[in-house]
């Protein structure tokens, strides 16, 4: 029963992945007010599910879905006033909607040309879905993962320890 429904879901996520593929377009997305608007042009790096508990803090979730795109990719669309940033850590710069207090988009100076930029927050779907689950020794313990997607975890929260 469970390879059975494993299956069917694992054909409806191929199918979705192969949907994703075609749009080589540039996918826009906003806050929730919609005063912060952007557009992020495929392909992506990276998606993955992250349980630090900054991201959790910072967002008031379980988790937190994040994606990478080069800082070439990405373009801020509108809104630039509205948008609030937040050090979060000796390298890290969260940004959020000062109106409506979205978290959207986070960099690092350890790797200034990626901009990591939050899932949800986008309008459609982009080129790839999550691939893991990063900081995984870090998640809340409330949170139940039943996926079988790879759990990383350790110092670096990318370590494939689990
Ligand atoms: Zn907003
Ligand atoms: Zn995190």
């Amino acid at each position: 029963m469970r390879d059975v429904s494993g299956a069917a879901e694992l054909r409806g996520r191929t199918t979705l992945a192969r949907s994703m593929l075609m749009a080589h377009e540039k996918v826009s997305g906003s806050c929730l007010c919609g005063a912060v608007r952007f557009s992020v042009e495929p392909p992506t790096m990276f998606c993955g599910h992250c349980h630090c508990s900054m991201c959790r803090r910072n967002h008031g979730a379980g988790f937190v879905t994040w994606f990478a795109v080069a800082r070439g990719q990405f373009t801020l669309d509108g809104g630039r006033s509205e948008l609030a940033t937040f050090r979060s850590s000796d390298h890290g710069t969260r940004s959020f909607c000062r109106r409506c207090g979205s978290s959207l988009f986070c960099e690092s100076s350890r790797h200034p040309e990626v901009v990591d930029v939050v899932l949800a927050s986008m309008h459609g779907p982009i080129d790839r879905l999550p691939e893991c689950h990063i900081y995984f020794d870090d998640r809340a313990d409330w949170v139940v993962v039943s996926d079988a997607l790879p759990k990383l975890g350790g110092a670096t929260g990318l370590e494939p320890s689990l």
